[in-house]
C-alpha cells in the first residue's frame, strides 16, 4: 500500500468526485491477510503511542471528518483499539451551545488540543464551521475564505509548537450511505443512531460536497495535510488510516528516556 496516495498536495484543487470511495486499490481480495495486517499495525500503533507518553515531547492531532455513516466512529473503535487510554482523548464537538456560539469558533477547540505525549483525536471539529453555516447560508463566501486563513494560522501555531497534525476525510459515496443509513433505521441496535436531521443533510449532499471540496483544497498544507480515504470498504479505511498514523509516528524519531543514573543494578530490597 502507499499512503501517499491519499494525500492532498497543497495548493491542490480538490475535486472529491474524482477520488475512489472503493478500497480496491488499498487491500487485495485477500481479506484475511489484510485484517491480520490491521492486527499488526494496531501492534505497532500501541508501541509508538506508548513511546510518545513516555517521552512526553511530541503531540498528535488527528482529525476526523466525514458525511454521516462515514465511519468516524468506527475508525476511532478500530483503529485505536489496542493504545493506551491514558494517553489517548477523545474529543467530540457536536452543535455549538450557546454558550460556545457567543465565542470564537475556535474557542472550544482549543481545550482538547493534546498536550506532550498524547493523542488527541476531534471527532468533527473546527472544520464543522466551514460546513454547517457555509451550507446553511449563515456566512457567505469572504466570511469562509476569512476562516480557512484563520484554520491555517491556528494549526501552523500548533504545528510550531510541538503537535503532529494529520486530518483525514473518510470519503464515502452516495449510494454507500443510502445502505448504511437503511441499516440504522432497520436494525434495532443501530436505530438509536439514526437522527430524522441526517436525512435533510442528505438531501443537501451536493453542497456539502461542494463545500468539502472547497475546505479540502484550500486547507491542506504541508504541516497539517488531508487525506482522502475511501471508506465505502471498512476495512480499507481503517487500513490506510493507521498506516497514515504510524508512518506520521515513526517519523518523530521518538526515543525513551535515559532512565535516572544509577537505575541499572539497583538491588530491590
Ligand atoms: P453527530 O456527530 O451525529 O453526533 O452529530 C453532530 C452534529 O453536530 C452534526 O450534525 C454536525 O454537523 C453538528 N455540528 C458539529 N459542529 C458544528 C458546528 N460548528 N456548527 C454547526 N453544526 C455543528
Ligand atoms: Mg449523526
Amino acid at each position: 500500500m502507499k499512503p501517499r496516495d491519499t494525500r492532498v498536495k497543497p495548493g491542490s484543487r480538490v475535486s472529491l468526485a474524482d477520488w475512489h470511495t472503493d478500497g480496491d486499490a488499498f487491500v487485495g481480495k485477500d481479506k484475511a491477510a489484510s485484517m491480520a495486517r490491521l492486527d499488526d499495525d494496531r501492534v505497532r500503533l500501541e508501541e509508538l503511542q506508548e513511546l510518545l507518553y513516555a517521552e512526553g515531547k511530541h503531540r498528535l492531532l488527528v482529525v476526523l471528518q466525514a458525511m454521516d455513516t462515514a465511519g468516524k466512529d468506527s475508525t476511532i473503535r478500530h483503529v485505536f483499539r489496542g493504545v493506551d487510554p491514558l494517553g489517548v482523548r477523545v474529543a467530540n464537538f457536536g452543535v455549538p451551545s450557546t454558550h460556545e456560539l457567543r465565542h470564537d469558533y475556535l474557542w472550544r477547540v482549543h481545550p482538547h488540543v493534546p498536550a506532550s505525549g498524547e493523542i488527541a483525536i476531534f471527532n468533527r471539529s473546527h472544520y464543522e464551521d466551514v460546513l454547517v453555516p457555509r451550507v446553511n447560508g449563515a456566512i457567505g463566501h469572504a466570511e469562509c475564505e476569512r476562516r480557512y486563513r484563520q484554520i491555517n494560522d491556528f494549526e501552523r501555531m500548533l504545528s510550531e509548537t510541538g503537535t503532529t497534525i494529520r486530518k483525514f476525510y473518510l470519503h464515502i459515496s452516495k449510494d454507500e450511505q443510502k445502505k448504511r443509513l437503511e441499516a440504522r433505521r432497520d436494525t434495532p441496535k443501530k436505530r438509536w443512531k439514526f437522527q430524522p436531521g441526517d436525512l435533510a443533510v442528505r438531501a443537501q449532499w451536493d453542497d456539502y460536497r461542494a463545500a468539502y471540496d472547497a475546505l479540502l483544497s484550500a486547507t491542506s498544507t504541508r504541516h497539517a495535510p488531508w487525506h482522502v480515504v475511501p471508506a465505502d470498504d471498512k476495512l480499507a479505511r481503517n487500513l490506510i488510516v493507521s498506516a497514515l498514523l504510524i508512518e506520521a509516528l515513526e517519523g518523530l524519531d521518538m526515543r525513551y528516556p535515559e532512565p535516572v543514573a544509577g537505575v541499572a543494578g539497583t538491588p530491590i530490597i
